[in-house]
Parts: C-alpha cells; sequence; structure tokens
C-alpha cells in the first residue's frame, strides 16, 4: 500500500493553502480530490453569467503544485477513513485505492443544503461546482434566447439574499440591459430575513437594496420559499402567500455537510452541528485524535464564517503545526480581513476590520484588487483583467464565446468529473 507523511482531501482553499505551507519544508504529502482543479468559488456567479471563462476559476490542481516537488496530486473520491489503522480509502478511475498517512488534513467543503427539501434540487440551479455554473449558464443563455412572449422563460427567481444570490441577480439583470438589451428579464431575490446581505447589515445592506431595486429587481424580504413545484415558487411573507412563475430559479440560501463529514464524524466519534458540519477542537484537531485535523467549510469553529480566508488560514495554521513551526495543541484565532460583495456594475459593498465600510465604486475598486490578488495563477489574473475589462467597461460577455450548443441544444453540457456516486 502507499504511504505519505500527509493525506489532503480536497483543492479548494483550505487543500491548497495546506498543501503549499507543507511544501516548504518539504513535508511528503498526498492530495486527494474528486475534482481536477482549484476551483474559486467566488467567481461562479461570473462564469454563469458569461463574464469569466470557465478556465479561468479553476486551474488543474496539478499544474498549480506541479513546483512543489514533494507534493502528489490524484484524482478520487475518498469514501472511508480508518483512523486505527491511519489509511484513506478512495476511489478513482481505475477503481479502489489506499494509502497510510501518519496525518490527515480534511478539507472537503460542503454541498448545497435545501433545508430538508432535497427534491428542491431538481427543479433550481444552484452555484457551488463548475459544472453547476456551466448548466445556469446554458440555462440563460436559452431563456434570453426565447421568444419575448414567452414569460416564465424571461422571470429568474434567485433565492437566498447572501453574497452568492446578490452578485448572480445583479448579473442576471445586467445581462437584459446590457448584453441581450431587447428583451425583457423580471428578477425576483428572495430572502428570508429582513436585509440583503443580513451578515453585514446596517448601511451596507440598505444600499444593496437601493440599488438592485434601481435596476428594476423585485427584492423580497423577510419572505420564505414554502414549495418549489416545476417552473412555480410558492412564497410566503407573514400571512400571505404568493406563487412565483419562472423557467430559472437559482437556490443559493444554504448549506449541507458533504458525505465525507459524516464519514469522519463515525470514524473518530466527532460532533456535528445541524448542518452536519464537524464541531473541531480549538487547534482544528477531530474528535479525541492529534493526527486528524479538518479545516474550512466543513467545520464549525467559533462561528467562524464559511469564506475562503478562513479555510486558507486553518490550512496554513494545521500545515505549521505538521512541520514543527507552531507546537502541537496551538489554539487556531481566525484574523478577520473582512468581508466584500458585488452588487451589480462599479457597484460593491465591503465590510473591513476597524468598522472601514466601502460600497459603490470604491468598493467595486477594491473587491476587484483583492480577486485579483487571490487568484490563482499570472495567465488567470491577466485574462481576467481582459475579461472583466470587455465586460464592465463594454458590453461583451467572453464566456458565452465558450457555451457550445450540445446534441441536446443546451449549450455545453460539461460533465467530467469523476463519479462520485456512492
Ligand atoms: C458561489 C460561492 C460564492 C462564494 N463567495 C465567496 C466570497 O466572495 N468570499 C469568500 O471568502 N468566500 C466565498 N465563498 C466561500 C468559499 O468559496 C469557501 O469558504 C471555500 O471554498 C472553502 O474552502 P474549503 O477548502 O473548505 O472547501 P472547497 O473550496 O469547497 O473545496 C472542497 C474540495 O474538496 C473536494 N472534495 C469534496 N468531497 C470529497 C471527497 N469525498 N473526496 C475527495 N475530494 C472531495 C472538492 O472536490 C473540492 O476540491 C463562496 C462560495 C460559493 C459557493
Amino acid at each position: 500500500m502507499r504511504s505519505t507523511d500527509v493525506v489532503i482531501i480536497g483543492s479548494g482553499f483550505g487543500g491548497l493553502a495546506a498543501a503549499k505551507r507543507l511544501a516548504k519544508s518539504r513535508v511528503d504529502t498526498l492530495l486527494i480530490s474528486a475534482t481536477d482543479e482549484h476551483l474559486f468559488q467566488p467567481l461562479l456567479y461570473q462564469v454563469a453569467t458569461g463574464v469569466l471563462p470557465t478556465e479561468e476559476i479553476a486551474p488543474n490542481i496539478a499544474d498549480v503544485l506541479a513546483s512543489k516537488e514533494t507534493v502528489s496530486v490524484v484524482r478520487g473520491y475518498v469514501t472511508a477513513v480508518d483512523v486505527e489503522r491511519k489509511v484513506v480509502v478512495y476511489r478513482t478511475d481505475d477503481g479502489v485505492e489506499e494509502v497510510a498517512y501518519r496525518k490527515l488534513i480534511a478539507a472537503a467543503g460542503v454541498a448545497q443544503g435545501y433545508f430538508g427539501h432535497d427534491e428542491w434540487a431538481e427543479a433550481t440551479f444552484s452555484l457551488k461546482t463548475l459544472d453547476d455554473a456551466v448548466a445556469l449558464r446554458g440555462q440563460l443563455l436559452d431563456c434570453f434566447a426565447a421568444p419575448a412572449d414567452d414569460v416564465d422563460a424571461h422571470t429568474f427567481v434567485v433565492v437566498g439574499g447572501g453574497a452568492t444570490g446578490v452578485e448572480i441577480a445583479g448579473q442576471i439583470r445586467e445581462l437584459a440591459v446590457r448584453h441581450f438589451t431587447d428583451v425583457p428579464a423580471h428578477v425576483y431575490l428572495v430572502e428570508g430575513a429582513g436585509d440583503l446581505l443580513p451578515v453585514y447589515g446596517g448601511k451596507l445592506s440598505d444600499f444593496t437594496r437601493a440599488t438592485l431595486e434601481k435596476t428594476g429587481i423585485e427584492v423580497l424580504t423577510d419572505t420564505f420559499v414554502t414549495d418549489i413545484d416545476g417552473h412555480a415558487v410558492t412564497v410566503r411573507s407573514g400571512q400571505t402567500e404568493r406563487v412565483l412563475r419562472a423557467a430559472t430559479i437559482v437556490w443559493s440560501a444554504g448549506v449541507r455537510a458533504t458525505d465525507l463529514s459524516a464519514t469522519i464524524a463515525e470514524a473518530t466519534g466527532c460532533a456535528t452541528d445541524r448542518a452536519g458540519r464537524l464541531l473541531i477542537d480549538d487547534d482544528l484537531t477531530v474528535g479525541d485524535r492529534d493526527d486528524v485535523f479538518a479545516i474550512g467549510d466543513m467545520t464549525s469553529l467559533k462561528g467562524y464564517p464559511g469564506q475562503s480566508p478562513v479555510a486558507m488560514q486553518q490550512g496554513r495554521h494545521v500545515a505549521d503545526m505538521i512541520r514543527g513551526k507552531k507546537a502541537p495543541g496551538t489554539e487556531f484565532v481566525y484574523t478577520d480581513k473582512g468581508s466584500m460583495a458585488v452588487v451589480n456594475r462599479h457597484n460593491a459593498v465591503v465590510d473591513a476590520p476597524f468598522g472601514i465600510k466601502l460600497t459603490g465604486v470604491l468598493g467595486w475598486f477594491t473587491w476587484l484588487g483583492v480577486h485579483l490578488y487571490y487568484l490563482v495563477g499570472f495567465r488567470n489574473r491577466a485574462v481576467a483583467v481582459a475579461s472583466w475589462f470587455k465586460s464592465f467597461a463594454g458590453r461583451a460577455r467572453p464566456g458565452f464565446a465558450q457555451a457550445v450548443p450540445s446534441a441536446d441544444g443546451r449549450p455545453d453540457d460539461r460533465s467530467d468529473g469523476v463519479d462520485t456516486a456512492a
């Protein structure tokens, strides 16, 4: 059986940060991921709305880590962890493999959650994976190409008024106004809380709502989805129920843990929260194991947000303990550098440390700088700048050029990931 010092599960923000940091001390590491890419999820909405081509937000993880001689990458879906034997079991295209480890870092993220209504997944589009973004992009192209009197095709319901919901609703409306200029589009943005971007609150939430409403988006706050059936979304606000008809329903309202969280919880005796995320220890270990760590979105610790900086900082923290730069058992403390969301073209909100709150064009340029800095790879940055210029200064959508009609008439139905069925 193959063996290595460290196994990392997942090629997202947490897994990549841990792998890079371990490589600094030449720790023998195997990174196993269900997908070939390192996915920059914060820009999925831009792929879905044609601003960016897919590859700019999803460089191949093996290429990203190619210069790290002590890190190997394998595409595989982890199905079991035996913490007593210290063995990870994973499925590849060639069959089932095992690898023995000294330390394990699980960084498997989360999946979309539907508040107990998993059947809603069938009727809605989500934005968690590259395939999700490509599927939504195809749907938007189909809908905008539909005859103007096809009201369902030109109505879009976005459920969830967090950053993703705000960003996708803003961009769909912009598609109608600036790209497909002669077609109608009615966009509803549905949020259960009293504000959009409820974690920001105050001035930033007010700005977001006012900006979106000014463009014609119908914002429904204090409003809950009670049913989704085909093209009909039933929403309730107080005692009032209403049915919104739309061919495109985008769901961005919740998360739930992946299978791997349950697998690790069972193997280690670690408790989970309501969404199934691992309730990890302060030093990011799991249960009473000092050789199993979990980081990022699949965990719950001190109310830290499910955001990329948390995953990255946790990845580096664990790597530093493993490579002896921090003592084992060192408590993880998150350094909050702020959050931001794009509202629409040239408008963003930024909630920075020390009470700094930016809106409008200042927020937008801050967003631009931060996202350029964190995009992986020089080529990606260069192409992203060119695409942003074409989309936001001009009216083009470079990502739409990539959507090739498939045999069934739907554009670019990409599905080349490992089969993740249990
Ligand atoms: C649409 C969207 C917008 C977002 N916007 C922002 C934002 O603006 N700012 C921000 O800070 N954060 C944002 N986030 C959140 C941010 O992307 C996450 O916090 C971050 O990706 C978490 O990193 P992670 O390493 O924990 O998991 P992920 O990045 O999700 O990576 C999980 C990895 O695990 C792999 N995996 C899963 N199960 C298995 C298995 N069984 N076997 C092998 N591999 C497996 C997956 O293939 C993937 O590679 C956004 C998220 C989404 C979905």
